[in-house]
């Protein structure tokens, strides 16, 4: 995987093409601000500045104010190594049709090296054939079938989101907190664990089944720190105790 880097949210390039309503521009930009991304590109913007976009941006009139303006989409992408095109229809076109899951899979792999680039529609007519031939991928948001076109500023949203859901899982996973139990503070827990519940006569070691391998999977599930696993061995000696005042009693 590849490695996180905090830059490479600010190689990620949203492109909103021929917008007619500035409104959504202004939307865009505040959903796009929300999620740490700041790269706008308007590519032959109907109406921009303008001030409903000011008034959708509300706190993200920064974005608005650096966004770049281009004549064309080629002009647009000329720097990036990767341009997806987003697009509620399916087309005839011969190009991979991605999930938000793999295509920000994609775009999070390049973007540490790479400007890349989602670029959005027109809100009538969506993304031209033309305009579609200039990206490597297709990116459709698996919406309702019977009425699957979001709102621009909703699809950026919702694209947006899924960039910093998977960033921040890559962010997470490869910077472990100092803190995180080990291995084998973790197996001690697994070896404690199993006694205290023979002990309790939850698990019979003569016939134990698969349950310390669901437990196991149960806990794997998560990343313990080194206080937890003392919490859950401060519980499992809590109830040994109790277990042997019971059974002197
Ligand atoms: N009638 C147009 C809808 C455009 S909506 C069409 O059929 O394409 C404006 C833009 O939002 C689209 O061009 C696309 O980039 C994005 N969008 C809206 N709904 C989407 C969906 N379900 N999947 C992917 N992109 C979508």
């Amino acid at each position: 995987m590849t490695q996180p880097n905090p830059q490479a949210l600010d190689r990620i390039r949203i492109v909103l093409t021929r917008t007619s309503h500035p409104g959504n521009i202004g939307a865009a930009a505040r959903a796009m601000k929300t999620m740490g991304l700041s790269q706008l590109h308007l590519v032959a913007p109907a109406i921009f500045p303008n001030s409903q976009a000011d008034a959708m941006a509300s706190g993200a009139g920064d974005l608005l104010a650096g966004a770049r303006v281009h004549a064309t989409l080629a002009e647009a992408l000329a720097d990036t190594t990767l341009a997806l095109g987003l697009s509620a229809r399916r087309r005839d076109i011969a190009a991979d049709m991605l999930t938000p899951g793999e295509a920000v899979s994609r775009i999070l792999s390049e973007a540490p090296d790479a400007d890349v680039a989602l670029v959005f529609g027109n809100e009538a007519s969506g993304l031209s054939n033309e305009e579609l031939e200039q990206c490597q991928g297709l990116v459709t948001i698996p919406a309702n079938p019977d009425y699957s076109s979001l709102n621009l500023a909703a699809a950026v949203q919702v694209l947006s989101y899924e960039i910093r859901r998977q960033w921040l899982g890559r962010f997470d996973w490869s910077q472990p907190e100092a803190d995180m139990a080990n291995n084998g503070e973790i197996e001690r827990f697994y070896t404690h664990l199993e006694t205290t519940l023979a002990e309790l006569d939850f698990l019979n070691p003569g016939s134990p089944g698969r349950l310390m391998s669901k437990l196991r999977r149960l806990f794997s599930r998560t990343r313990l720190s080194r206080e937890e696993v003392n919490i859950l061995r401060g519980i499992l000696s809590a109830a040994q105790a109790a277990g042997t005042r019971r059974d002197n009693s």
